[in-house]
């Protein structure tokens, strides 16, 4: 996954980058994330990129011409790319979009905007606006971070163990089940037995279980969207029956 980020906050990407798996996934060249500072574009000798609104109101706006300028210089090397533009009018993303990003051959440009939002005559350079949640962040930058962080790790190799992502939250398209390590007991707190049991199928069990619970409590309505098998469907029922 190659991905450029533009935006007016290099640092904040910096920091995120240079920690944990997407430091070990760039060093595997598994990943690559070129950062663009839109301010070394602008094209005025006092680098602004932002001015008022036409029309009026409060807040400025990214101006156009930084932006097309890094298009732009961009292009230069003709690579193919998909520009994603983050934006809390966009498409949500989600786990399955994450698994597209994840194998996507283009390079992903994401812009970060600031300020009430960019120039509208940008949006002829985007392919798609998306959106991180139904809320409203003074910048893109966390957004560009929660797309590749969700994209990166579900390339083969990223992780640890592979097996995490096959069973973790939207995999199986239910939230996930409960996790516990060492200390067996901890302030009068203790793991459940079946979890020692050594019992393989049990633990599965108990663990579908718990991950249908978790799921029918929190956000029912994933359970509308999946395939429920015959024993997911009597686990459901007698869940609805303990409640
Ligand atoms: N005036 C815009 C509106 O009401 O839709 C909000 C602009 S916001 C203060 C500044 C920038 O933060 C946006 O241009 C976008 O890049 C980013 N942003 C804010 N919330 C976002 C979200 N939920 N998802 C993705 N990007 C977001």
């Amino acid at each position: 996954m190659k991905c450029d980020v533009l935006t007016l906050f290099p640092d904040i990407i910096n920091a995120y980058l240079k920690e944990s798996i997407l430091k070990r996934a760039q060093e595997k060249k598994l990943i690559e994330v070129k950062i663009y500072n839109i301010r070394d574009f602008a094209s005025d000798k006092h680098k602004i990129v932002d001015d008022y609104p036409y029309g009026g109101g409060p807040g400025m706006v990214l101006k156009p011409e930084p932006l097309f300028n890094v298009i732009d210089f961009l292009k230069k090397d003709n690579e193919q790319r998909r520009t994603i533009l983050l934006s809390p009018q966009g498409r949500p993303f989600d786990q399955r979009l994450a698994g597209e990003f994840s194998e996507e051959k283009r390079r992903l440009v994401f812009i970060c905007g600031r300020y009430e939002g960019i120039d509208e005559r940008v949006m002829s350079l985007i392919d798609e606006e998306i959106s991180i949640g139904d809320y409203v962040m003074t910048g893109g930058e966390l957004g560009a971070l929660v797309i590749i962080d969700a994209s990166a790790r579900l390339i083969k190799g990223a992780l640890g163990d592979e097996k995490s992502i096959e069973e973790e939250s939207f995999s199986w398209g239910l939230l996930d089940y409960p996790h516990y390590t060492r200390p067996r007991e901890f302030r009068g707190l203790s793991v459940p037995d079946i979890l020692v049991s050594g019992n393989h199928k049990e633990i599965w069990l108990w663990r579908r279980r718990e991950a249908i619970r978790k799921t029918f409590k929190v956000r029912p309505e994933l359970l509308e969207k999946i395939q429920l098998t015959d024993e997911d469907k009597k686990i459901l029922s007698e869940i609805k029956e303990e409640q």
